[in-house]
């Protein structure tokens, strides 16, 4: 057990709802101490680079145009397996498979509109961190 990072970004559709509040909660409820956030709207070209991963994906235009059509809100947030246990919180891409409880089970409407963005690795939690925020933006790496 090592205390770690996850970057995460509640979406677009999240937002559009009025989720944002309940979101948070429910993520400082399950332990995660948030050490950097924001709100912010992403340009196609932050889109692009941020999911660059997944350009050659048929729904990668649809996620670009998603992303961007208004503001999100990204947070970096330490936790012990911090990867791991968020992306336990959150559940599954699709919210049909989501388990009971999760984030997206609660919150999601689709496999696209999935309210929430969890990292998938250590690598893509800095990567994805350092997108997002300047070190003097995060409070617990400098
Ligand atoms: N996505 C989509 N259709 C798919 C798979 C993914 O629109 O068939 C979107 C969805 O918003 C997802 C994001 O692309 O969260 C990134 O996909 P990934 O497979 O990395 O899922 P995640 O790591 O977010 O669970
Ligand atoms: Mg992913």
């Amino acid at each position: 057990m090592s205390k770690n990072i996850t970057l995460t970004m509640l979406k677009p559709d999240a937002l559009e709802k009025n989720h944002e509040g309940a979101i948070l909660h429910q993520i400082t409820e399950s332990g995660f101490k948030i050490v950097a956030m924001k709100l912010t709207q992403l340009t196609k070209a932050d889109a692009e680079d941020f999911y660059s991963v997944h350009k050659d994906k048929p729904f990668f235009n649809d996620l670009v145009e998603f992303m961007t059509r208004g503001p999100i809100i990204a947070a970096v947030l330490q936790k012990d397996d911090a990867v791991e246990d968020f992306r336990t919180l959150i559940g599954a891409t699709n919210p049909e498979d989501a388990a009971e409880g999760t984030i997206r089970e609660k919150y999601a409407v689709s496999i696209s509109e999935n309210a929430i963005h969890g990292s998938d690795s250590d690598e893509n939690a800095a990567r994805e961190a350092a997108f997002h925020f300047s070190k003097r933006e995060m409070f617990s790496l400098q």
